[in-house]
Parts: C-alpha cells; structure tokens; sequence
C-alpha cells in the first residue's frame, strides 16, 4: 500500500461500506418508515432556505427518463476481491445527469468509473462520495434503488441529495401546499412523505373547476387520483415546483391564479396582486443535458417564464426562490451530509481535507464548488467534464480548475492529485483500531 493513501480505515472492521441489501442500508440509516434525511442533524441548523436566493440561473436536471427499478436487473454484489482500505484524506461528490447519466442511460464510463473509486484502482483504495443532484421528481429512495441498477452499485439516501430534499424542512412552516411538476401522483406522495399534511394539485383544481385550464383535459388516472376541493374554503400557504412541468401553460394558469389571491385563498381575487403565496422551485436549471444532441429547457426556464408572465399580466415583479445547485446552502447541506456519512459508515470523524466535485455544468456545478471553495473549510476543488452541457471546443463561462474528458478521467484524475500530494500525517489503520465507528488515535 502506497502510504500517500496513509489515514485509512480497513472495510472488515466495521463492514458497512457495503450493505448488501438496500432496506437493510435504509433502515440502518433511517429506522423503518424515514427515507431522508438521513439523520436529524443534517436538516436541521443551517436553514436550507435561507441560503437559497433566486439571483443565479443554471442549467440542467433529470429524474424521469430514468427508467424504473422494476426494469432492472438486481444490483450485484460488493467486488470479489474487495479493497480492505478507505481513504479518509478526500472525498468525492458528484453531479449525476450529463456525468453518470443521460438519457436514462449510464455514460459508458460511468460504471468503470464506480469500481475504480471503490477500490479497482492501482492503489486499492475506496474514496468516500455522495450524489449531488438538482434532479428530483420520485423520492430519494426510488431514486437511489434506480441509481444503484444503472450504476451496478448500491447508493444510499444517505450518500444522496436531490433537487427537493431540502423542501421537506419547509413541511414545518406550511400546511397546505400546492405542488407542480413530476408524473403523476408522484410529487403528491413525495410532498406527503416529507410531511406536508395538505398537499393539492394542479390536477385536483382542474377536477374541481374544469374550465381552468381550457386546453387541458384530465386523463382517465388523473381524474381517478384528484380531489375535488372546495375552492371558497382552501387557503394555498405555499407553492412548491417539485419538478419538471409535465405542462406549462396549465401549471403556469394555476400558479398565476394562487398568485393573485388574498394571501392564497382561492376563492379571493387580491385587487393589488402582491400579497400571493410564495412560490419555491427545487432548482433554477435553465437547461439540461438528455439523449438530445442539445440542451433541453428545464425548470429554471420555467421559472423564468412565470416571472415575465406574472410581470405582463399584473405589472407587478414576483420574486420566487430556488433551492439546489448554486446555491451555497445546498453545499452546506452537501458537507454535513458527507459528514455524516463518513462518520457512520467509515468510521472517519475528521473531515476531507479536499472534496473534488465532478460535474457538467459551468452554471450550477462549478460555479456553486467554486464559490463554496471560498468561504469553506475544506478545499473544494471543481471538475467539469465534457458529457452532458458542457460540450467540448467550448469555453465555459465559470472556469473549473479541470477539465476531464468523463467521468472515469475525472475519478483518475482526482486520485492521482491525491497520490502526488505525497505521504500524509496519518497511519494506516487496522479493524481493531474501529471501535464504535470512529477512528483511534
Ligand atoms: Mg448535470
């Protein structure tokens, strides 16, 4: 063992880098009914919210072409010659759709890449990653069984962060809640789990007033799924955009509508259009990366459609509030997540000194490492690679400190930075030094 990869942590003392099973991975995390998050501390201080600012606009996401768990086959298990170390000097964080995903494909790096940081690499280590993803649309632990499928590796809700996530502290301020986006009932569900007690859709208000959307009728398992509302007695408190619109010109009628209530009673027209609901999005990504040859619009676009709209209409500014990369909170969130997961699970109680983050999106990815790099402790160091926005031969308006072809190049990359730093202070570490999940000195 190369001693550059010198504070590490041997896997069989503890044995839970890889949980065979994801319930069981779960519910170590979560007990048996919380998928996310993934312990108290990490929602809890530092207010996602207050972080979140509508200034920034981003590109990318993607939840649904993801195809469902059902599709594939069962993950395999761990590696047959496993690694017996871990490295504790850095970590990893990744992006996923235009890096591990696109079109609801793996790139075809992306699984070489997963068995190069958990040890089928030249100096026989695991790195520590999480998932840092705008996407969002299904909850974390859907999300994770299809990651896990398409990546032939397991990914814990405790190593993933989406677009809503951090949308469930906000169950805590509002009860009943209009939600937008998503397929389905899905959204509907995701909100309920998160906690919120009186979630409406765009789906119920139209089986509730047909006439609202005028060109939009109702399929045969949305009508079955809506509630019928009484409308002079429902007061909407927030709105809450999950997801992508499934259909903008409906979403964007019912969104103006609760805008232009008394303080979000939808039987109360307001006469001077400022004292709506307020309004949240999961992400600001203008655009992002699919099997498309070139970016699709996405909620950022949305987003900037609805603010121009409500502008036309009342000659009023709506000022609304997007969570997600940028934003400095959600790598706030990201840090005490990877804290976290390598103090349960690794047994690792100091934090990274270098935590590479690989993405494909100048706007939203490096822009929000960069940035994040300035005011953190920890070295963040920004990788943007050339599979899904950003394309290469083009220069990108927020500069990463590397550029990679993909993902594997990326995960080599970050490895071989790690192994030129030299030896470290720390030692190797046996099973027996683990007791209790921390590391002894
Ligand atoms: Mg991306």
């Amino acid at each position: 063992m190369d001693p550059l990869f010198s504070t590490v942590a041997t896997t069989e003392g503890f044995g839970t880098w890889r949980v065979r099973r994801l319930d069981a991975n779960r519910t170590d995390l979560f007990g048996d009914t919380k998928v996310v998050p993934p312990s108290p501390n990490l929602m809890s201080s530092t207010h996602i919210c207050d972080a979140a600012t509508p200034e920034e606009m981003t590109q990318y996401h993607a939840d649904d072409e993801v195809t469902s768990a059902k599709d594939y086959p069962e993950v395999t298990g761990p590696l047959n010659n496993p690694p017996s170390v871990t490295s504790d000097d850095f970590a990893l964080a990744f992006d996923i759709d235009g890096v591990f995903i696109k079109g609801g494909q793996p790139i075809p790096e992306a699984i070489k890449a997963m068995r190069y940081i958990n040890g089928e690499n030249p100096y026989g280590i695991k790195v520590p990653y999480i998932f840092l993803t705008n996407g969002g649309g299904k909850s974390e632990k859907e999300r994770c069984l299809d990651l896990s499928r398409q990546l032939d590796y397991e990914v814990s809700p405790g190593q993933f962060i989406c677009g809503h996530t951090p949308m469930r502290d906000m169950a805590e301020r509002y009860e009943t809640v209009l939600v937008v986006g998503g397929e389905g009932e899905k959204c509907r569900i995701v909100a309920q789990d998160y906690g919120f007690k009186n979630v409406i859709t765009p789906g119920d208000i139209i089986k509730t007033r047909h006439d609202t959307t005028p060109f939009r009728k109702l399929t045969d398992d949305e009508y079955k799924n809506s509630r019928v509302l009484d409308l002079n007695n429902t007061q909407i408190e927030a709105i809450f955009v999950f997801a992508d619109s499934r259909d903008w010109a409906g979403d964007q009628q019912i969104i103006l509508d609760c805008l232009m209530t008394q303080q979000g009673h939808l039987g109360r027209r307001s006469s001077c259009h400022n004292e709506g609901p307020p309004v949240f999005f999961s992400h600001n990504d203008v655009v992002w990366s699919t099997s498309h040859e070139y970016s699709r619009i996405g909620m950022g676009a949305l987003r900037a459609s609805l603010e121009a709209l409500y502008h036309a209409i009342t000659n009023k500014e709506l000022t609304t509030i997007a969570f997600g990369k940028p934003q400095m909170g959600t790598f706030q969130f990201a840090t005490r997540l990877l804290q976290q997961w390598r103090s349960e699970y690794l047994g690792i109680d100091k934090p990274p000194a270098t935590v590479y983050f690989v993405g494909d999106t100048p706007e939203s990815d490096i822009r929000g490492t960069n940035e994040f790099d300035k005011i953190s402790d920890l070295e963040w160091y920004s990788i943007l690679v050339k599979t899904g926005v950003y394309q290469d031969g083009e220069t990108p308006n927020v500069k990463p400190k590397m550029i990679c072809d993909n993902i594997y190049d990326a995960v080599k990359f970050a490895i071989e930075r790690e192994h030129e730093k030299g030896p470290q202070q720390n030692q190797t570490a046996n099973p027996q030094d683990f007791k209790n999940g921390s590391l002894k000195n």
